[in-house]
């Protein structure tokens, strides 16, 4: 039977960087939110950060007095699950790791109501090995925030298997009320946003090895129009997050493009946060310095893997690190994994700071012209190997004389 769902009362399990960026988002929206941290000085630390932000926003005339105390009175702190039974939706923001957020939607599945939604934070992990530890996987997706959730405009919400269309016309309106830009994906390991970022990384880090340093991949990218390269988006976001991730998971600390991470991790250096990572910081200021001694560390780990260093010049930076998200783009459209090349556009406009005057990858690929992306990739199969054999849909577009812009649902 179908069901409208109207989300007035939420639940976010964890308090961390995400979960206080949705609490926020939640109760600006007018939704009242019950929050969940196994660590209660989590919970306080994160109640007194909302408040201190609100207070900010009312101190620069952003928002009234009586709106801030609103917000504040929506959101309540709870220390167990039976708490949480009323809501209509719950967020799990919890650490990154699949066998506790199977536990958690276990346990949510068994205490929440029947009908509340169940979503989850998740930037990678596969919403259907989630949903199946749950009796109502047709009520479980993924709502992927970016980070600060309360101020970035992009919300990936990942359809499931089995996620029912109410669920997801739900989720749509409630990421509108949150003033969001809302792009539906289909679930794969990274979505659209992280799958595509993933080739788009490999090729910056490759470069470094090659013979690039970070300043100069991150000014080659910024150049384009980029709102930051990918070495310093890394010292934003914290360098630390992968190295753990692979820690915990127990593989990939030997993987080649890791060494130049692994490194900076071992001295400390996790980005902003540490005041040392791909840049150095000077104490309370955000702008990124120049640092002799990564570039000799990079030169240093491209020996020790017998790399063997040239001269890079911008093009050759923009060409493979745009053309892999171009490449990786088209398969996730053939996939239907995006509905469209506008949503994936509007994915790396909102969520990735691509180049706003030109409107998104796959919109720069189809103003190129397909037929000479085509040959671009094919140029770089020749040079580099196979991983950039291009995505079949590019060469049945250039055969057809069509654009990825044509493409709807993977169908042209
Ligand atoms: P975080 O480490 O800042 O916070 C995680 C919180 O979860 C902590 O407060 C911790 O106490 C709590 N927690 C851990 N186990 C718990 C449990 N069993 N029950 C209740 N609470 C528990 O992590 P984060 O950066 O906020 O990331 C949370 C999730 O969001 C992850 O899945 C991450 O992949 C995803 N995500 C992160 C970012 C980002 O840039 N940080 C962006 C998008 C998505």
């Amino acid at each position: 039977m179908s069901h409208t769902y109207n989300i007035r009362q939420a639940a976010v399990i964890g308090a961390g960087t995400m979960g206080r960026g949705i609490v926020i988002s939640l109760a600006r929206a007018g939704v009242a939110v019950t929050w969940l941290d196994n660590d209660p000085q989590a919970i306080t630390a994160g109640i007194a950060m909302l408040a201190q932000t609100w207070a900010q926003q009312v101190a620069k005339g952003r928002l009234q007095a009586c709106e801030a105390d609103a917000c504040l009175e929506r959101v309540r702190a709870a220390s167990t699950y039976a708490e949480l039974a009323d809501a209509d939706l719950v967020i799990e923001a919890v650490f990154e790791n699949l066998a506790l957020k199977q536990d958690i939607f276990r346990t949510l599945d068994s205490t929440l109501k029947a009908q509340a939604i169940l979503a989850s934070n998740t930037s990678a992990l596969d919403i259907d090995a989630i949903a199946a530890v749950t009796g109502r996987p047709e009520q479980v997706l993924g709502l992927h925030f970016f980070s600060p959730a309360h101020v970035m405009k992009l919300l990936e919400v990942v359809r499931g298997a089995r996620t029912s269309p109410q669920v997801l016309d739900a989720a749509h309106a409630l990421g509108l009320r949150m003033g969001k830009q809302v792009v539906v994906a289909g679930n794969c390991p990274g979505f659209i946003g992280n799958r595509m970022l993933a080739t788009y990384v490999a090729e910056a880090r490759k470069l470094l090895l090659e013979g690039a340093t970070p300043r100069q991949v991150d000014e080659a990218l910024q150049a384009f129009g980029m709102a930051m390269g990918p070495f310093r988006m890394y010292d934003v976001v914290g360098i630390d997050l992968e190295w753990r991730a692979r820690q915990l998971a127990g593989s990939g600390m030997d993987a080649p493009l890791a060494q130049v991470d692994n490194a900076l991790c071992g001295l400390g250096r996790f980005g902003q946060k540490t005041g040392q990572g791909y840049y150095r910081y000077a104490p309370g200021s955000r702008e990124a310095l120049h640092d002799p001694e990564v570039d000799a560390l990079v030169l240093k780990v491209a020996q020790d893997l017998g790399v063997r260093r040239r001269e890079i010049d911008d093009e050759e930076i923009r060409e493979r690190c745009l053309l892999a998200l171009v490449n990786e783009g088209a398969k996730i459209l053939e996939e239907a994994v995006a509905g469209c090349s506008a949503d994936i556009d509007r994915v790396y406009l909102y969520g990735y700071g691509f180049a706003p005057e030109v409107g998104g990858p796959m919109r720069w690929a189809d103003q190129q012209g397909l037929g000479l992306i085509l040959a671009r990739l094919e140029r770089l199969q020749g040079l580099f190997g196979e991983h950039w054999r291009p995505a079949s849909l590019l060469m049945r577009l250039v055969a057809a004389g069509r654009q990825l812009a044509d493409v709807r649902e993977g169908r042209v």
